[in-house]
């Protein structure tokens, strides 16, 4: 079987609709500015991507390669298709029937940036990218790295200094070019913008091009796939710059397009973001459309350590639409949880990961999560790269 026609046909403004096209490298919507997304011909798509019969296709998120850019030559390691395990000793533990994890973590690259990063790379290099740049707090700029370093491209990652150690190491073995700055990964990303112009370079912030999306979008297929044409009832979603809520979100609706669910029903969508760098949960209960930037973010869960989304309007409509919630966790409760997910599940979690225990918690406690609702946490990487937990203080 050679290689599956990726039916991407243009982009579309996820503000203003106007259409771009796919063939060179776009970032933000030229007419008003707002996050660009992927359109495909589902009515083709679905003709032979069918949820009933995806035995065969590769263990990786390249088997929804219809819908999914530059198909026919992925850059790629194999992402993607992460276990979906069953928590049952959890799951008694919360007073909770059917929990289950999604495990990020056994991700190339050890988190669910490599989901995006495959994607990204991939039009990059379809569209003759030499090199890469990016603000990272860690993950995506391991990423990219190995990605970059795989298509053969040069990559620039720009971190906030306080970025832990093993991230850099990793970047470094990957050959990127690691820069060291004072500020958060928006005062990074402003950097960014203001060379990429004058240094040719491929931006692949979150957002600002439109393929790391599609790649996140994914875990919204593996839901599917995995429920058998169902989805789950509650979603907790350790959130940053949101492109895996609001990609999953986007694939609820091509899902529904392409015949693979049973009912309108969509998961109720859950942010958790850390109390030192809440901003959509700020905005979520100010009953706000867009989120204010946080001043000096304080988190040890480095994927969570955004002060400022650019996509903080997508997220805050899909959790509304779906009849969400928002809301923090203190880093010792991570930590706390982390260590629970360890022992009563055998998974090495990200902070962020125990972040989504630690709301489930909340939700479950308050009643707003009953004992027989389907919820799935997304741990979306390992603890092995965060050296420094916070300790419990001691009075
Ligand atoms: C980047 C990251 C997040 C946040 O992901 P977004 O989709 O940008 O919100 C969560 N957890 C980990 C481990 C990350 O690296």
């Amino acid at each position: 079987m050679g290689p599956i026609r990726s039916h991407l046909t243009h982009l579309e403004c996820s503000l203003c609709e106007l259409r771009h096209e796919s063939d060179r490298w776009q970032t933000l919507c030229s007419e008003c500015g707002a996050v660009l997304l992927a359109r495909y011909d589902l009515e083709a798509a679905r003709k032979t991507l069918k949820r009933e019969s995806m035995q065969g296709r590769p263990s990786s998120l390249w088997r929804y390669a219809e819908v999914l850019p530059g198909s026919e030559a992925p850059v790629s390691l194999g992402e993607g298709w992460t276990p979906m395990h069953r928590a049952e000793r959890l799951g008694d533990r919360v007073g909770l029937q059917q929990l289950w994890i999604k495990d990020e973590s056994v991700n190339p690259t050890a988190s669910f940036k490599a989901r995006g990063m495959t994607t990204a790379v991939t039009m990059a290099r379809l569209q003759g990218a030499q090199r890469l740049a990016l603000p990272s707090a860690g993950n995506a700029g391991g990423a990219a790295a190995a990605y970059g370093a795989l298509a053969g491209m040069q990559v620039d990652l720009f971190l906030p200094r306080w970025t832990p150690q093993p991230f850099l190491l990793e970047a470094k073995v990957h050959g990127a070019a690691v820069h060291l700055l004072d500020g958060d990964i928006a005062d990074c990303g402003a950097v960014v913008r203001e060379q990429t112009a004058e240094k040719g370079w491929f931006d692949l912030s979150t957002l600002k091009e439109p393929y790391r999306l599609e790649g996140k979008k994914t875990m919204g297929y593996e839901l599917a796939e995995h429920f058998c044409g169902e989805l789950p009832d509650v979603v907790i979603y350790p959130t940053g710059g949101g492109t895996g809520l609001i990609g999953m979100w986007k694939a609820f609706d091509e899902l529904a397009q392409l015949g693979w669910l049973h009912s309108s029903a969509r998961p109720r969508m859950v942010v958790v973001q850390a109390s030192g760098c809440a901003p959509i949960v700020n905005a979520f209960e100010a009953g706000e459309r867009r989120a204010r930037r946080v001043e000096n973010p304080q988190t040890y869960a480095s994927g969570l350590r955004v002060p400022a989304a650019v996509g903080d309007h997508l997220i805050l409509g899909a959790v509304r639409e779906s009849g969400g919630i928002a809301l923090t966790v203190t880093d010792l409760e991570m930590a706390q949880a982390q260590a629970e997910i360890g022992s009563l599940e055998g998974i090495y979690a990200a902070p962020e990961g125990g972040a989504t225990l630690a709301a489930c918690r909340q939700l479950t406690e308050s009643g707003w999560i009953k004992a027989e609702d389907r919820v799935v946490l997304f741990n979306t990487g390992s603890g092995l790269k965060y050296p420094d937990p916070p300790e419990e203080e001691t009075t």
